[in-house]
């Protein structure tokens, strides 16, 4: 145990209702959605790779931005 261990992130808010399944799928390609954008005219699903080629132009725009991609790391 160091103190540089301490750079753990802590997102623990339990909003499972924000938790992207299986069942969302990104909106360009199809494939299973990792990102979901909430815009003030709706919501966005992307995969990953489309999650971030639009990141740039949305997440100044986008009311939330969730990346889960990191659950790809993990499993
Ligand atoms: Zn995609």
């Amino acid at each position: 145990m160091s103190a540089n261990e301490a750079v753990t992130e802590s997102v623990e808010t339990n909003e499972s209702k924000e938790s992207l399944t299986a069942l969302d799928r990104c909106d360009i390609c199809g494939a299973q959605a990792y990102i979901r954008v909430e815009l003030a005219t709706g919501e966005l699903l992307f995969c990953s790779h489309h999650g971030n080629e639009k990141k740039a132009k949305l997440e100044p725009i986008a009311k939330s931005w969730l990346d889960e991609s990191d659950k790809l790391l993990s499993r």
